[in-house]
């Protein structure tokens, strides 16, 4: 017989649980710890103790409640001393972050993007973050999200199209830039780590069925099924830029032909605009305040892409069935200004029980979506073994 999971494999696993719930709501009380997590107080109190003598949260009596009886004690992320590096490579900007346990944004650094390597200037944002860190304070490693193919296993981006991408090991070479800080670097897509934060502290909190769709040039999305994030055997999935809706349409950078960025993306909207040869956020943006005014070839050219992105996310919706399909990057304006189009699309092309309940929706974290879902990511490992 296997012998069950030991007295200090339990604790480890109920150390995780809390500091998890600690670090996605950013403050709780011992009471609420007690009724979420399912163990006794005796035990919460054992527990909060350990992780405070850690220095991973603290514990302070709440304000004044108004009610009788002795109030429970907050318990709080230690944001300014536990906290991660993260990055998000663009195709026009990079961004990096130093973000606190609880998920705060404390400190952040952004340029364009530079046409040779991103890793110096990554370097170079996260030295003179560092150099403002108290001394007392702790890092826990990085994470970088970036538009391309991110293979799981070791975090080599094998594709980054938009960026010029191939087998870029862009993780490995930022933690050899900063050995002594980063432990570790870990990487993910873009559009899977905005689901991520997303549903960890944003539009999706209370879902377990997510489709976050992002656009920065490409389109490609996250997919959180089940409460756990749908990334494929190797962790190339979500690619729904290459879904073929057309099969005899435009060629694609990918080498096929109709896929569906070729309707939906960047490029489609600025040539259907009239816009060829421009690109980045602000033409795009320039399209949708254009068709906002009522100019009448900006306004057709968000009608056809609002169509097309229906038409793929009415497919997404029948396979998936979510409650929540979120529009980030780019696509947010450009679904704010075609929303009846995709509605539209999706009440006549998805099947009535798939599309019942969903919801569809911006991103409530806005463009910081990319940089807390890195950050999730490098918190990983500490908040699956607080004391490890
Ligand atoms: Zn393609």
């Amino acid at each position: 017989m296997r012998a069950g999971p030991s007295q200090e494999e339990i604790r480890r696993q109920n150390l995780g649980a809390l500091l998890r719930l600690v670090h996605m709501r950013g403050q709780i009380s011992r009471a609420e710890l007690t009724s979420e997590l399912g163990l006794n107080r005796s035990t919460i109190g054992a527990l909060t103790s350990d992780l405070t003598a850690t220095g991973l949260v603290s514990e302070e009596a709440p304000r004044e409640t108004g009610r009788a009886g002795r109030p429970s004690l907050v318990v709080r992320a230690s944001s300014e001393q536990v906290y991660v590096y993260a990055a998000n490579i663009g195709v026009d900007r990079i961004t990096a972050a130093r973000v606190g346990l609880g998920g705060v944004i404390l400190d952040r650094r952004e340029s364009t993007r530079p046409s040779g390597d991103v890793v110096p200037p990554l370097r170079s944002f996260i030295q003179s973050m560092e150099s403002k860190v108290d001394t007392d304070a702790r890092c826990f490693g990085a994470g970088i999200s970036v538009c391309g193919l991110v293979r799981r296993e070791d975090g080599m981006v094998r594709l980054g199209p938009h960026l010029g991408w191939l087998d870029q090991p862009v993780g490995i070479a930022l933690q050899e830039e900063l050995p002594d800080l980063l432990p570790s670097v870990v990487v993910g897509n873009v559009a899977d780590l905005s689901a991520l934060a997303e549903h960890t502290r944003g539009a999706g909190v209370d879902c377990s069925n997510i489709i976050y769709v992002y656009s920065d040039v490409g389109i490609g999305a996250g997919i959180i099924a089940g409460g756990r994030r749908v990334t494929g055997h190797g962790g190339y999935g979500g690619e729904v830029g290459h879904m073929v809706v057309h099969p005899n349409g435009r060629p694609c950078g990918c080498g096929s032909r109709g896929c569906w960025e070729t309707e939906v993306g960047e490029e489609a909207l600025l040539r259907l605009s009239g816009r060829t040869g421009q690109s980045g956020r602000e033409a795009v943006l320039a399209v949708v305040d254009a068709a906002v005014r009522g100019d009448a070839e900006a306004q057709a050219a968000v009608r056809h892409v609002g169509d097309w992105l229906g038409f793929g996310v009415a497919n997404l919706v029948n396979i998936f069935n979510p409650e929540l399909v979120i529009f980030g990057g780019t696509l947010r304006d450009v679904y704010l200004a075609a929303a009846a189009q995709v509605r539209s699309r999706l009440n006549h092309n998805a099947l009535a029980a798939c599309r019942e309940h969903v919801r569809l929706r911006t991103p409530q974290l806005g463009d910081d979506a990319p940089l807390l879902g890195a950050a999730e990511l490098a918190f990983e490992q500490l908040l699956a073994d607080p004391l490890g």
